[in-house]
């Protein structure tokens, strides 16, 4: 069979399997399965693919019927333009984080030597993303999940950047208590989902880590315990920077005490995503 007639046929599966896009999973993971990216599919319609590798093809198509998320089938996720390890033990980077990466370096560029803290930190994108577009940075990346610490360092290693990133086993900014005035910067991507609402999340979803998306009752557990750690461990004037859902700005403004100049983001798509808070110190 030939590119584009394979092509066709995994795009109809997946459609039939009630698949939101179809064509592009398809295509990423027959990408995936011939080496090439999705482009060069484009480019040589007419190539011809081996029995085995349309079996392979078939195969994942099959599990992407099924549920799994394309990232987890494929073992990688592109974020911030960088190619990332992700396996079923993180939660896959979404695009609409790279809000929280972008906010960062606009407020730490040009700054001498940041020290930046990520918590929650799973496949170390935000992380790793961080210390390539701040090469004067030193990064700790916090998670209470070994396995996905595993990721991460591999994150880290393949884009260069594992001098400058320190990874440590934790609860949220607990490996830190005892310092004082120690970041410039606390980013933090935790499970913000409320417990309630995380069985009615999309298929694909579920199949991620519970442990990366259960917030607790009103979603916002972890994130009242973060901002109380962050207060002593933030320079005066530092920011905490973190990940919301929409329709949770005015809730996690609400946890956010005087002593902090707090404002929500939205996103491109006009949902609150982003809490910004300078600790006035
Ligand atoms: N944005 C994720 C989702 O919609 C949730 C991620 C999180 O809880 N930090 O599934």
């Amino acid at each position: 069979m030939r590119v584009e007639e394979i092509l066709k046929k995994g795009t109809a599966a997946l459609k039939t399997a009630g698949i939101s896009s179809p064509r592009v999973d398809a295509e990423v993971l027959l990408g995936f399965v011939l080496g090439c990216d999705r482009l060069a599919l484009y480019r040589e319609p007419r190539r011809e693919v081996a029995a085995g590798e349309a079996a392979r093809f078939e195969e994942l198509v099959a599990r992407r019927a099924a549920g799994e998320p394309v990232a987890y089938l494929t073992g990688e996720k592109e974020f911030m333009g960088l190619g990332f390890a992700v396996t079923p033990a993180v939660l896959i980077p979404r695009p609409e984080t790279e809000l929280l990466v972008e906010t960062a370096v606009t407020l730490l560029r040009g700054a001498a030597a940041p020290v930046v803290a990520d918590v929650g930190t799973g496949s170390g994108a935000v992380a790793v993303s961080l210390a390539v577009l701040l090469p004067a940075a030193r990064v700790f990346a916090v998670d209470i999940s070994t396995a996905a610490l595993t990721v991460a360092r591999e994150n880290a290693c393949r884009h260069r950047v594992a001098d400058r990133v320190v990874f440590c086993a934790g609860d949220l900014l607990e490996p830190f208590a005892g310092n004082k005035s120690f970041f410039d910067l606390i980013v933090a991507n935790l499970p913000y989902v409320p417990s309630g609402e995380v069985a009615k999340l999309p298929r694909p979803v579920r199949r991620e880590p519970v442990l990366a998306l259960d917030g607790g009752a009103d979603g916002l557990v972890l994130y009242r315990r973060l901002v109380s750690q962050a207060r002593p461990l933030l320079k005066p004037g530092g920011h905490l920077l973190f990940e919301i859902g929409s329709g949770q700005g005015a809730a996690a403004l609400g946890l956010l005490p005087p002593a902090w100049e707090a404002n929500v983001v939205q996103d491109l798509a006009e949902r609150d995503r982003l809490v910004v808070a300078r600790y006035r110190g």
